[in-house]
């Protein structure tokens, strides 16, 4: 394990805003905490990277503790890499300047490998030379990732680093990223309140609230089988209908008795949330649903619908987009309950 994040309480004043919070990253991995805003995404990075004091537990990076209450390694011996938000280069240094910024100590030809190296590996070559004010936000963004990439950091902390870029690059640069973690053999750990940011390009994500880990897992996990219903409406989309639990593996809901193959979360007679994904609610001419289309959002290949039933409860479904439906039709979906998910009815 490279880094054991253990337990973990971060507090401003008597306000503790990472709150028992854990868990572990193996060598080579990129995983995300991804939350909403304030629920403690920074503060924990900055404790990891030993700028927040610990009130409880303690963090371990490559065997050696490094923070606990009362005693923390300084940052710079810790061999972590940051980027931010704000790129923060140093704007009177050339790209190449900046990114071998790092590397004082290395001796001027591996200082020069390195330099070229990175510029390669992160697609800035024949940029070396440029001034900050003279690149785009993502090639400046790029030079960031070079500059902490350049000293070989154990680890390399991300905070947010995408969400000053639009939409398009920023899905670009996650991938790009994730590619040049791997290539590198970098471990990395990514901040965000994005989720399609932290699906790009994590392996591991926690989904964060009010200071703690709510779930630890793979993306394909947290969308298709989330804990905790704040993770469930978090991340990915889908609707909540209600039901009522009449069986290990079934309960009855306005659409009729529906078996899963997940284990139901409660007591046979209790009230629950079911959680139906867009691609849970499959168009079918001859289904048995009848709903009405209320909303619907071009994707290219797929159209997505909100269709509402006739007692105003709504669900999402992924159409072909040669399925060009006009707000108010109706149309037929059937739904494919093996995977439906329910938790404790939330009034
Ligand atoms: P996130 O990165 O998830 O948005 P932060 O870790 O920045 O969350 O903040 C968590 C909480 O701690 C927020 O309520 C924020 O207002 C508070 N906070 C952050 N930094 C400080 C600080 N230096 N002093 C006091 N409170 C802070
Ligand atoms: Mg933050």
């Amino acid at each position: 394990m490279l880094l054991t994040v253990d337990n973990i309480t971060c507090q401003y004043g008597d306000q503790p805003v990472v709150a028992g919070m854990g868990f572990q990253v193996q060598r080579g991995e990129i995983v995300s905490l991804l939350g909403p805003s304030g629920c403690g995404k920074t503060t924990a990075l900055r404790a990891i990277a030993g700028f927040e004091p610990l009130s409880a537990g303690h963090i371990e990076l490559d065997g050696h503790v490094v923070s606990e209450p009362g005693h923390s390694l300084a940052p710079e011996a810790r061999h972590i890499g940051m980027v931010f938000q704000d790129y923060a280069l140093f704007p009177h240094l050339t790209v190449a300047e900046n990114i071998a910024f790092g590397l004082r100590g290395v001796s001027p030809a591996d200082r020069r490998e390195t330099l070229h190296h990175m510029l390669d590996a992160t697609g800035l070559h024949g940029l070396g030379a440029r001034y900050p004010h003279e690149l785009s936000g993502g090639q400046a963004q790029r030079v960031a990732l070079a500059r902490a990439l350049a000293p070989k950091p154990l680890l390399l902390l991300m905070d947010e680093p995408f969400s000053n870029l639009d939409v398009e690059l920023r899905e670009r640069l996650s991938l790009e990223v994730r590619d040049i973690l791997k290539a590198e053999g970098i471990t990395g750990i990514l901040v965000t309140h994005d989720q399609h940011e932290a699906f790009a390009v994590s392996d591991k994500i926690g989904v964060m609230q009010g200071g703690k880990i709510l779930q630890w897992d793979t993306p394909y996990n947290l969308y298709h089988e989330p804990s905790h219903r704040f993770v469930a409406d978090f991340v990915g989309q889908g609707e909540f209908l209600l039901g009522e639990v009449i069986g290990a593996d079934s309960f009855q809901t306005e659409l009729g008795v529906l078996k899963t193959d997940k284990a139901c979360v409660d007591a046979i007679g209790r009230k629950v949330d079911v959680l139906f994904r867009p691609d849970d609610i499959i168009p079918d001419e001859s289904g048995d649903i009848l709903a009405k289309v209320v909303e619907k959002a071009f994707k290219g290949a797929e159209i997505l619908y909100t269709l509402q039933l006739s007692s105003g409860s709504k669900l999402l479904s992924l159409f072909p987009s040669h399925r060009n439906h006009a707000l108010g039709e109706q149309v037929r979906v059937r739904i494919d309950a093996q995977h439906l998910i329910c938790f404790p009815h939330q009034d």
